[in-house]
This record gives structure tokens, C-alpha cells and sequence, in this order.
């Protein structure tokens, strides 16, 4: 067995088989003169082009890299996962296949790494190539999860990130299910610090992230870090009790001094909103009550299909989420 390498980058692709080999080349050119050995582990979650077969032929030929492929598609975050349970390096480095995320910028992480930062993010100063609509619901969402969050996420990032090897094993024991990473990462804590990139468009193919993924995301972010939508349906709860009293005693009063009737549109609009009020309350139920099932069935985060290096697992190491002796 080799000595651990000092860096591992984990690269999740799904299918991205045009951008394998341009960030392949990238990244060592900028990495691997920087680096005490580097070691490339790519994630190939289900992809229906060649992106698996081009890991394999650079895997052939750079003992540096390493590849496995999901028995289908995970998504994004289930991915990411599989790269850093495998990865075997010291400290390791998240990063998108597109190349929105420049390998470029990766010395420069390692450079605050060794400083004595545990956690270095990558947080985005502009977002070239990018739909308004992403960007604006990006910049609405990040903000909306800081302020309501237990934790805190820094501002426009995304999952480029270095971790050293405590955050590492802090985020390799997390035992739940349901992983929104950078939500994770920053919940672990250790000292943290940013450094800064302009994300590029994406090189070639197109986003992997449709609405529905995104909203998904956005879902998970909420239930895992935050109880503001159940606690909102209670307040929203109050406030129509409190509105509904006042009413009355204000009904109780008019009769009394024997004057006008509210009618009936009032009493329909009343109905409406407190059937919709109670709608959305449920539906917040719903989520959380979701993830309650999704954790509690447990079943794997992903299946492995194949390995490069002949690796023979298929599912996640068992997380150990509490300190035994
Ligand atoms: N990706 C993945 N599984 C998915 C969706 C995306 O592994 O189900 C990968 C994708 O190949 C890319 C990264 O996750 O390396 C980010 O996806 P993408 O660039 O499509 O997202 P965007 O940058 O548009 O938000
Ligand atoms: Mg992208």
C-alpha cells in the first residue's frame, strides 16, 4: 500500500464526457507541482455517454487516478459522498467536472490549508455564463438559509471546498441520509476560510441541474438545517386565532349596537385563506416527515458498480456517528 497522498480531489460527473480529459490535464498542471502526491478519485453518477469510459482510459494510463461508477444515478450530493468515503488523501478537494470551478484555484486553498485552516471554501465573486433566473434564485436562497439556518453558511458557495483530514473524519461520521454538503461542512465547524473565484461558464455539455434538482437541493438545505417552516404554519396558527377573536368581539359589539352584517364574500375569502394556511402547514409537515422515513428506512446513500483500482465494495462504509470505545 502506497503512502497517503497529500491532496485527493473528488470530481462527481454525470455525464460530462467532453470535460473528463480537458480537467484532467488542468488539474495536474496546476496541482501536481504543488502537491506532496496527488491523487484524482472521479465519481461517475450513472452517466449515459462515455464519461465512464474516459475515466477508465485516463485511469489506465496515471496510476494517480481512480474512478467508480454508480449503479445509477445518485444525484450531485450522494456523488460528492462517494468520493470523499473513497478518497485517500490527507486533505481533499471538491470540485465540478464542467470546469466552472477553475482547478486553478485549488494551490491557492492548499496554500490557506497549510496556514492552518481546516476548511477552505471556494466562494464565488461573479457567475459568468449563468441563467438570471439561477443567479437570482441562488442569491435568494443562500441569503433566505443564512438568515433562518441553526448554522452558518457562507454566502454564495457551493460545494468547491478543501477540507483537512479532522473536518474530513468529522464529515465522513455524519450519519444521515439526506446530505446537503455545504450545508454539512460548515455545521462541522473547525476554522474556516474563503477563497475567492470568478465561476466560469461551463466549458461544454449542459447544466445536470434542471429546476426540479434545484429545488430538491433547496428542500433538503431547509429540512436539515432549519425547523423556520414548521414554526412559521404555528405563528401563521396564532395569528388567525388571534384575528378570529377580535373578529368576534367586534361582531359581538356591532350587534349589540344593532348595526350591519359583514356578509358573505368576507366569510368565503376567511375560508379560503385559512384552507390554504393549513395546505402549506401540512405540506411543511410532509417534508420533514419525509426525511423522518428516509433516514429511518436507511437505506444505502448509493451502489457502487465498478471500481478502476478493482476495489469490490458496492454500498457506503457504516458511518459511526457516535464515539464509541
Ligand atoms: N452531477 C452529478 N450528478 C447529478 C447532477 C450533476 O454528478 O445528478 C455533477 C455534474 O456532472 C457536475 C456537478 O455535479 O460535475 C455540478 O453539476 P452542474 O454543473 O450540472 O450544475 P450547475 O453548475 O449547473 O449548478
Ligand atoms: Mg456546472
Amino acid at each position: 500500500m502506497p503512502e497517503a497522498p497529500e491532496l485527493s480531489v473528488v470530481i462527481p460527473a454525470m455525464n460530462e464526457q467532453d470535460n473528463v480529459r480537458e480537467m484532467y490535464e488542468r488539474l495536474v498542471a496546476a496541482v501536481g507541482p504543488v502537491v506532496d502526491g496527488l491523487e484524482i478519485v472521479w465519481v461517475d453518477d450513472g452517466s449515459s455517454d462515455r464519461t465512464w469510459a474516459e475515466i477508465g482510459r485516463l485511469a489506465a494510463e496515471d496510476p494517480r487516478v481512480r474512478g467508480l461508477s454508480f449503479s445509477r444515478n445518485f444525484g450531485h450530493q450522494a456523488a460528492v459522498t462517494a468520493g470523499v468515503d473513497a478518497a485517500r488523501g490527507r486533505a481533499v478537494v471538491i470540485i465540478d467536472a464542467d470546469l466552472q470551478d477553475p482547478p486553478e484555484v485549488i494551490p491557492e486553498m492548499i496554500a490557506r490549508w497549510r496556514e492552518g485552516f481546516e476548511v477552505v471554501y471556494g466562494q464565488r465573486v461573479a457567475r459568468e455564463g449563468e441563467t438570471w433566473f439561477k443567479r437570482l434564485s441562488a442569491t435568494a436562497f443562500y441569503r433566505v438559509l443564512r438568515r433562518f439556518a441553526h448554522i452558518e453558511i457562507p454566502l454564495d458557495t457551493g460545494d468547491f471546498r478543501l477540507m483537512g483530514p479532522r473536518a474530513l473524519a468529522a464529515y465522513r461520521a455524519l450519519p444521515e441520509h439526506n446530505r446537503f454538503v455545504r450545508g454539512l461542512v460548515s455545521w462541522i465547524g473547525f476554522p474556516q476560510a474563503p477563497v475567492r473565484f470568478r465561476r466560469q461558464p461551463r466549458v461544454r455539455g449542459e447544466t445536470k441541474y434542471p429546476l426540479s434538482k434545484m429545488v430538491k437541493l433547496a428542500m433538503s438545505g431547509f429540512t436539515s438545517f432549519t425547523f423556520v417552516p414548521l414554526r412559521t404554519a404555528s405563528w401563521l396558527g396564532f395569528t388567525a386565532v388571534g384575528f378570529a377573536v377580535l373578529y368576534l368581539v367586534l361582531r359581538a359589539g356591532l350587534a349589540v349596537a344593532g348595526s350591519l352584517s359583514f356578509g358573505s364574500a368576507g366569510l368565503l375569502a376567511a375560508m379560503f385563506f385559512l384552507g390554504g394556511v393549513q395546505l402549506i402547514a401540512i405540506g411543511a409537515l410532509g417534508e420533514y416527515i419525509a426525511r423522518i422515513f428516509e433516514e429511518s428506512v436507511r437505506r444505502p446513500l448509493y451502489l457502487i458498480k465498478e471500481h478502476t483500482d478493482g476495489a469490490d465494495y458496492v454500498t457506503p462504509p457504516v458511518r459511526q456517528s457516535t464515539v464509541d470505545s
